[in-house]
């Protein structure tokens, strides 16, 4: 299972898929990307192989943000349903997740009793709570970070909001996930394999931080609002 994302300049979409593919090794069993561009977000999943996901894709979308992932599922079957990325109630918010949530029946009935939910994933429960949390708030930041303070289990995150296509949100728990900097774009990724065609240059997230990636920048909290400061180091791999 894996994680991919890019924002920047280009159309994140071959960059997405590639990465994916460069995760095939870590083992799946469906596989999903979401684009977002001036129209809204795309979104492609399939049941299957990433080769089957890329047939799918339609060439002529392009966007410069965009998630993607492979899914070992551990909570609904193997579907294009259950695939992820999954999406929120009025589908502002998008995200996909690598990992476990352990009190996904707890924050269902705590917040989510109006909620219709579309697919049987651990997953959907927090992209539909943040959903309820920023209905609350009015700030997603702040919805992000108390979301993920409710979460038990394990998790890699990457979330887009549709409303805001210059960032993507990113946060782990016990699930690996990177940061990847580039000139003009950024990139997330569950392994810096997936990645590497696009930069060497990494920065680590630690547990429970919220993370802001944006094109040109990387701003990393912890979930008290707290700024952290992390230094990038060079990745020694070959590609
Ligand atoms: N628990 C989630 C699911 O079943 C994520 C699985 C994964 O790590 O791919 O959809």
């Amino acid at each position: 299972c894996g994680i991919v994302g890019y924002i920047g300049a280009n159309d994140s979409k071959e960059i997405l898929l590639t990465g994916l593919e460069k995760l095939e090794y870590r083992g799946y069993d469906s596989a999903g990307i979401a684009i977002l561009n001036e129209q809204g977000m795309n979104l492609f999943k399939v049941k299957g192989r990433i080769a089957t996901l890329r047939e799918k894709v339609d060439a002529s979308v392009m966007g410069n943000a965009g998630i993607g992932h492979t899914r070992w599922a551990t909570h609904g079957e193997p579907s294009e349903d259950n695939a992820h990325p999954h999406q929120s109630a009025t589908e502002r918010f998008t995200l996909v997740h690598n990992g476990v949530i352990e009190n996904y029946y707890e924050i269902r009935d705590e917040y989510l009793q109006n909620v219709e939910l579309r697919s049987e994933t651990d997953t959907e429960i927090v992209v539909q709570l943040i959903e309820q949390l920023y209905n609350e708030t009015n700030d997603v930041l702040e919805a992000f970070r108390k979301g993920l303070s409710l979460l038990k289990g394990s998790y890699a995150i990457a979330l887009i909001d549709r409303e805001n296509p210059d960032l993507i949100y990113v946060a782990k728990n016990k699930s690996p996930l990177l940061i990847g900097l580039g000139d003009g774009f950024n990139v997330v990724a569950s392994d810096a394999m997936a990645t590497l065609r696009e930069t060497n240059r990494y920065v680590e997230i630690e547990d429970k931080e919220a993370v802001l990636v944006r094109a040109d920048r990387v701003e990393i909290q912890k979930l008290d609002g707290t700024a952290v400061e992390r230094e990038s180091y060079i990745a020694e791999i070959d590609a």
